[in-house]
């Protein structure tokens, strides 16, 4: 039976990923006798970070004290201490933090400043979300984390004794969870505050990959299980149908019932997922 494999439109990097990676690939071809750092994985996908490793940029989670170099923070932007931190090590900074989170970090900074309660929606351990709470934190300590409504619920207390509330979101969170968030507060709250920080190649990802999935008996999401928007797609399209998330073309041997089965399989990938690896899946599917 004769298959049609669909490659969602904006499958793979965004334009924050692709800035960080060649911004970095660029520094070292300009720096060639510099030590090139960069603080935490730049993009959460190991075959890329093995490429800058062949390159001569180094992955570390923490700076050695006297090595030297500049320092690459990357698109999930970083707390003031951690920019202390490298200054004062003797290190100089480049910092890569997408133009779209850094706008997340304005809107939290301004909410804290204005007085609000400040509700970040996302993964508390995540590196984005983390630095958004540390540079909003400088203004004030009303702030909370949270992943979904669920787990705000357990804060109402300390929500019902603020008079106004604030809210932004992680850049590659699902639309669904805030609204919760927002419907929830609306009950707790008199004066409440929504920026929509979802960034805008995270909608069009999602949406995208919404209508794909509509039209398929199998979707394919291919990126890092680490990789927050990747693994936000794979919940999306899993309400929809049949949904398998992988990373690599390897891994669609495991699948080989469903997808002997499927007629129409659409492939989504996520923001940190370069293009090679979603050719080598296509390829691997039309042996099928
Ligand atoms: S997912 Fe959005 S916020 Fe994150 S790096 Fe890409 S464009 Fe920037």
């Amino acid at each position: 039976m004769k298959k049609n494999i669909k490659l969602a439109k904006h499958a793979g990097f965004c334009y924050g990923v692709k800035r960080a990676v060649e911004t970095t690939k660029k520094l070292k071809t300009e720096n060639k006798d510099t030590k090139i750092w960069v603080l935490g994985e730049l993009i959460h996908n190991s075959q890329v970070i093995q490429s800058l490793s062949r390159l001569g940029i180094n992955t570390v989670d923490e700076l050695p004290e006297n090595e030297g170099g500049i320092c690459v923070i990357r698109s999930h932007g970083a707390s003031p201490e951690i920019f202390k931190d490298i200054k004062s090590k003797g290190y100089d900074v480049v910092d890569l933090t997408c133009p779209d989170v850094k706008k997340v970090q304005q809107k939290a900074i301004q909410l804290v400043q204005e007085g609000f309660l400040l509700v970040i929606v996302g993964k508390p351990e995540h590196p984005e979300v983390s630095a958004i709470k540390a540079n909003a934190e400088i203004y004030g300590q009303d702030i909370v984390v949270t992943p979904d409504v669920e787990s705000l619920m357990a804060y109402e207390k300390i929500l019902k004794e603020h008079k106004k509330i604030g809210v932004v979101v992680q850049t590659t969170q699902r639309i669904e969870v805030l609204k919760n968030v927002v419907n929830y507060l609306t009950g707790i709250t008199k004066e409440l505050r929504v920026f929509n920080t979802i960034c805008a190649s995270t909608s069009l990802r999602q949406n995208e990959a919404r209508q794909l999935a509509g039209e398929s008996d199998l979707m394919i999401v291919v990126g890092s299980k680490k990789s927050a928007n990747t693994t936000h797609l794979a919940e999306i399209l899993r309400d929809i149908t049949e949904t398998i998330h992988i990373e690599t073309d390897a891994e669609l041997d495991d699948f080989s019932e469903l997808i002997k089965k499927a007629v129409n399989i659409g492939i989504t990938a996520g923001a940190s997922t370069p293009e090679d690896i979603i050719d080598k899946v296509i390829n691997k599917l039309n042996e099928y």
